[in-house]
């Protein structure tokens, strides 16, 4: 595996496009943090929330790809336009590059799994290699539903464009500050808050369900990405909707689903049964009995 991505890797080389773009945006973070004001930051962790929250965790990943909940078109579309303020690609490659990866989780085939090292599955792979780049072949077998809506297809290829808009509306309305820390500090970070879904909690993280992946829930990760860092939840039951199981498993894109289905707008919403998580409670108390029983054992021997 892990000999086979280097060799991905090497085959491919290096993505200048992204790669150029990626250290355009880091350089910008680091000199936003030096034009910071509050009314930026404000602003920002306000765009963070939609981009990041509403466009990827709602959006993209559990309405576009898993298909957790159904919402009108006129939602699913704004939603995507949310998802693209993130930097991310567009919502099409982005649901593909996410179906492969639960098609394949931790083996073979996996575009960025921490088997292939951690810093591969956490930017290596967008900076290196296929990165999100598909053929049409790809696109139309990973995301089927998505190719045949042209609304998507149209926004996948010009999902820059809403980006480049808020930058100058930004800028129109605050100057510099508005810009550096409201565009480039708020998307690196998101990036990173995403990515850290790929690496983080596919190493460290504790496991509530017996997956065959290495998924983890980690509540670092699920705070700074809105509730996504409860991934051993989700690598178990990936339709489900809701992602954190109890009051402390803080989800904060749950609670967007919640509303929407409150105010009728979101319906068809898909949970994990009370008797599967029951189960696995049960499964872990019995394991950790047997654990103890051994560790009786080992100190009689
Ligand atoms: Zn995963
Ligand atoms: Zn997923």
């Amino acid at each position: 595996m892990q000999n086979e991505a280097i060799i991905n890797q090497s085959k491919t080389g290096i993505n200048w496009n992204t790669s150029i773009f990626m250290a355009l945006f880091h350089v910008g973070a680091i000199a936003a943090l030096f034009m910071l004001s509050w009314k930026a930051v404000v602003v920002s962790l306000f765009l963070w929330w939609v981009s990041g929250s509403l466009g990827i965790g709602v959006g993209f990943h559990r309405l576009l790809t898993h298909r957790g909940y159904k919402t009108p078109k006129l939602i699913e579309y704004f939603l995507t336009v949310c998802g693209t303020l993130a930097l991310e690609g567009g919502a099409i490659n982005w649901v593909a590059t996410h179906r492969i990866h639960h098609q394949h989780t931790d083996e073979e085939g996996d575009p960025h799994t921490p088997r292939d090292g951690g810093w591969w599955a956490h930017m290596g792979w967008i900076l290196m290699g296929t990165g999100q780049q598909y053929d049409d072949k790809t696109l139309a077998r990973f995301a089927p539903d998505l190719v045949k809506d042209p609304v998507h297809v149209w926004l996948n290829k010009f999902y820059w464009l809403p980006l480049t808009l808020l930058g100058i509306a930004l800028f129109a309305i605050g100057g510099w500050s508005f810009l550096m820390v409201g565009i480039f500090l708020r998307v690196t970070i998101g990036l990173h808050a995403t990515w850290l879904v790929n690496s983080a909690t596919h190493m460290w993280g504790t496991r509530r369900f017996e997956t065959k992946d290495d998924s983890r829930n980690s509540w670092w990760v699920a705070l700074l990405s809105f509730g996504e860092g409860w991934h051993n939840n989700h690598h178990a039951h990936p339709v489900a909707a809701r992602h954190g199981l109890t009051w402390y498993e803080v989800d904060i894109n749950w609670w967007s689903i919640r509303t929407l289905q409150l105010l009728g707008l979101a319906t068809g919403v898909k949970e994990i049964s009370p008797e599967a998580i029951r189960a696995a409670k049960e499964a872990a108390s019995s394991n950790a009995n047997s654990n103890a029983a051994e560790n009786v054992r080992a100190r009689a021997a």
